[in-house]
C-alpha cells in the first residue's frame, strides 16, 4: 500500500555535537510557570495546578548554535511576543509517571522561544476561544540543539535570558519555576500517555515584549548555549 499524497517529514530537532535527529512527536506548552510572568499577564502566581497548550510539532523551528537564524514574522498580528523557555525532550513515554521517576525520562534539554502573536492570543482570551491563532502559528518554536542529559544532567537552576538587539529583555533563574520540569512531566502524563519524541516548553519568565522585523532575539540558558535569530 502506498500513501496516496506524499508523506509529511517528521519534524526533528538537532543534537549538540552530534550529526544525529531527535524526532519530534508532540510539543507540550506550559503557561505561567514563573511567578512574575504570572503576575505580568494578569494572573494569581500561587501554586495553583499548571497549566498546558500545544504546538503543532511542525511549528518548531530548529536553530542551529552559533549561526544567525532568519525567522519570519508571521502574518495577521501587529503584537509579535517573544517567551525564552527551557525546551524538555523526551527519551521515553507514559502514563500517571511518579515525580521520583519523571527525570529518568528525559532525553536532554535546549533553549526555546514560545513565539506568540499576543493579539490574537489576548483576543482569544477575551472571546473565550481557543489559542491557537496566538500560540501555533508557523515556525513560532524556534529550539536550538538539544543537549543530552549525559552531557549536561538536569538544569535546575542557572540563568535564562533574552535580549532584543543586545538589551536585555527577560533575565531570570531556571529554578524560579513555580513547577519544576519533573512535575510537569508527572501533570501531564496524568492527562496523556506521553511517548519519546514529545517535547515540552516549560514556560517563560517575566519581561514578554514584542518584535519587529530586522530585530535580532538570542536567547540563552545556563549550560544549554543560545539561538540567535533575526526577525525577517
Ligand atoms: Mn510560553
Amino acid at each position: 500500500m502506498a500513501y496516496v499524497i506524499p508523506a509529511p517529514s517528521i519534524p526533528a530537532l538537532p543534537v549538540a555535537g552530534s550529526a544525529d535527529l531527535f524526532p519530534v512527536r508532540r510539543v507540550y506548552c506550559v503557561g505561567r510557570n514563573y511567578a512574575a510572568h504570572a503576575r505580568e499577564m494578569g494572573g494569581d502566581p500561587t501554586r495553583e495546578p499548571p497549566f498546558f497548550f500545544m504546538k503543532p510539532a511542525d511549528a518548531l523551528q530548529p536553530v542551529v548554535e552559533g549561526e544567525t537564524a532568519e525567522h519570519s514574522y508571521p502574518p495577521k498580528t501587529g503584537n509579535y511576543h517573544y517567551e525564552i523557555e527551557m525546551v524538555v525532550a523526551l527519551a521515553r513515554g507514559g502514563k500517571d509517571i511518579p515525580v521520583g521517576q519523571a527525570l529518568d525520562h528525559v532525553f536532554g534539554y535546549a533553549v526555546g522561544l514560545d513565539m506568540t502573536r499576543r493579539d490574537l492570543q489576548d483576543e482569544a482570551k477575551q472571546l473565550r476561544r481557543p489559542w491557537e491563532l496566538g500560540k501555533a502559528a508557523d515556525y513560532s518554536g524556534p529550539v536550538g540543539p538539544i543537549h543530552p542529559v549525559s552531557q549536561v544532567g538536569h538544569p535546575a537552576g542557572g540563568s535564562i535570558s533574552l535580549s532584543v538587539d543586545s538589551a536585555t529583555k527577560q533575565k531570570a533563574d531556571l529554578s524560579d519555576m513555580i513547577w519544576s520540569v519533573a512535575e510537569q512531566i508527572a501533570y501531564l502524563s496524568q492527562y496523556f500517555e506521553l511517548a519519546p519524541g514529545d517535547v515540552i516548553f516549560s514556560g517563560t519568565p517575566d519581561g514578554v515584549g514584542a518584535v519587529t522585523q530586522g530585530q535580532t532575539m538570542v536567547g540563552a540558558i545556563e549550560r544549554l548555549g543560545e539561538i540567535r535569530l533575526r526577525v525577517v
